[in-house]
């Protein structure tokens, strides 16, 4: 695996606006600091300990992304360092990620994580859901977390019009938010939305930002 060159064929099939999000999960320090070298600054972990171990190893100005399920009893160990998560899919992780923002004295950057997938096994809000909570006026309490937009993961499938549908799906889901209930609110812009085998149908459906593993640092070792 030539990490640096991964990196370097993605960027030139995406657009300059799109962010690249490095998933680095399973995958040792040393490779990210390879990665690191070849000018990758964001990285996206999906377990609160592995990111927080790995985060004092590397250089200061890496930008973190959680992008997996997290725990409420969890979150306080990314708190303050972490630079967007991806995966908020209900009130309460909200309110506790609300908490230990203020702890940290930070505001924390969130997106909110939808059930876009047709796979049960997948997490996520559904859109009635965020809705009510939006109406909420608990909701308008929490006043150390942002939400910045969207995040979802297709269906694991070779269907491409189905992923794109699905993808089609969470792009109109943000828009909907975002005249309904971000409208004026500039950090509300942010569609996650792609990984290492269908990044390039999100981007043609309007991601901002792609979060890869395999495409860049080979195939994860679930074993170890
Ligand atoms: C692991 C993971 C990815 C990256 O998956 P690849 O197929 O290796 O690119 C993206 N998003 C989430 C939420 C993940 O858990």
């Amino acid at each position: 695996m030539n990490i640096a060159e991964n990196i370097k064929k993605i960027r030139e099939t995406i657009p300059d606006s799109v962010k690249l999000i490095a998933v680095s999960k399973f995958k040792p320090v040393e490779d990210i600091q390879v990665a690191y070298n070849a000018g990758q600054r964001c990285f996206g972990e999906n377990k609160a300990q592995e990111m927080s171990a790995k985060q004092p190893q590397l250089p200061n100005d890496l930008e973190w992304h959680f992008i997996g399920h997290l725990q409420t009893n969890k979150v306080k160990y990314i708190a303050p360092f972490v630079t967007l998560i991806h995966s908020v899919d209900n009130y309460n992780l909200l309110n506790i990620i609300n908490k230990e923002a203020i702890k940290n004295n930070r505001i924390l950057d969130c997106l909110l994580q939808f059930h876009i997938a047709e796979e049960e096994t997948k997490f996520g809000f559904n859109f009635d859901e965020v809705v009510s909570m939006l109406n909420d006026t608990n909701f308008n309490e929490l006043k150390n977390i942002r939400i910045c937009g969207v995040m979802g993961m297709a269906t694991f499938t070779d269907d491409q019009s189905q992923i794109r549908k699905e993808f089609s799906n969470l792009k109109s889901i943000f828009y909907k938010l975002k005249i309904k209930y971000f409208a004026g609110k500039q950090e509300f812009k942010e569609i996650s939305m792609g990984m290492s085998d269908d990044y390039l149908i999100a981007v043609e459906e309007g991601s901002t930002m792609i979060r890869v593993g395999s495409a860049i640092f080979g195939a994860r070792d679930y074993q170890k």
